[in-house]
């Protein structure tokens, strides 16, 4: 991130996104990248489709564990079943929130069902937990209402945090936002946001800009701490996800599936993991688990990036 003029002025930062595979589709990955490790406490950003998936078999992301994080599964459009090692079995659906805390440790699987919609579209993302409750027991939220607001000629539908008159429901354990925006007949307009929150923005449908930076779907723009509103474009039909907390204050190491603080925790995962233990089992998902891949404390520098990782 560029420091340009007084403190609170910074430049837009826009990363483009690199190729990943996860369980057979095929992603725009957005975070983590080089120095950008986070985003407030938003530390992983995967951007897939629109995929036809008419005929095929979806999304296919057997079993494997999380640690240290939220998944946060938000689509625009399709059907993805999720299943957990607390036995959760819950379907998702556009404007839905599936919402999974991994805490001191889950496993989940994430699949098309049989019968699915033919077209996938959605994003996945990660939030790291705070230190003071990373340990704490796994848990699963599902919201199927989410609350939504205006903003000159965006509609604002805010599925964790606030932005806003609209506050999600969904538990998060540091201030942050995240929300999509949508522009049916387009425009140009300042969305009031939290001056302590650093942001990011994603096209994901259609074109766009944040700042005056154009934007379209395979990159993310960052902005730093000290606006308080993002002035954001977007055509007609467009739509973009808005990303934003305050700095987390912490190092974060990533490796594959988990979050952790030291190379000695991640070990321990894997290893965890590979002997069954800590996890749990995902019963239903009629497919091998995720084999951890070979950890190495030496990658795990910027700019690096999860191995492999199925999310
Ligand atoms: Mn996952």
């Amino acid at each position: 991130m560029t420091q340009l003029g007084g403190p609170a002025r910074r430049s837009v930062e826009v990363i483009p996104a690199r190729k990943a595979t996860v369980g057979g589709t095929e992603v725009r990955r957005l975070l983590p990248f080089g120095r950008r490790r986070a985003v407030g406490a938003w530390c992983f950003v995967d951007h897939y489709g629109p995929h036809s998936v008419d005929g095929g078999p979806g999304m296919q992301v057997p079993p494997h564990p999380h640690l240290g994080l939220q998944t946060v599964t938000w689509l625009f459009s399709g059907n993805v079943l999720h299943r957990d090692s607390l036995g959760s079995e819950q379907m998702i659906e556009p404007r839905q929130l599936n919402l999974m805390t991994a805490g001191s440790g889950i496993a989940h699987a994430e699949q098309s069902p049989v019968e699915h919609d033919p077209w996938l579209h959605g994003v996945q993302l990660w939030v790291a937990l705070p230190d003071r409750v990373r340990h704490a027991p796994p848990g699963f939220e599902h919201h199927a209402e989410l609350p939504t607001t205006g903003a000159g000629p965006f509609l604002v539908t805010v599925f964790v945090g606030a932005l806003g008159d609209a506050a999600s429901p969904a538990t998060v354990h540091s201030p942050l936002v995240g929300a999509q925006v949508d522009a049916p007949r387009g425009g140009r307009h300042p969305v009031a946001v939290d001056p302590a929150h650093e942001h990011a923005v994603v096209v994901t449908a259609g074109r766009g800009a944040l700042e005056g930076e154009p934007l379209a779907p395979g990159s993310i723009a960052v902005v730093g701490t000290g606006r308080d509103h993002l002035l954001l474009d977007l055509d007609a039909g467009s739509h973009a996800l808005l990303l934003g907390g305050e700095p987390l204050g912490e190092e974060l190491l990533l490796w594959w599936n988990f979050v952790a603080r030291t190379p000695d925790e991640l070990a321990a995962a894997v290893a965890a993991w590979r002997e069954g233990s800590r996890f749990g089992q995902v019963t239903g998902a009629e497919a091998e688990a995720v084999p951890a891949p070979a950890f190495d404390p030496s990658l795990l520098r910027p700019p690096e990036s999860p191995p492999g990782a199925p999310r």
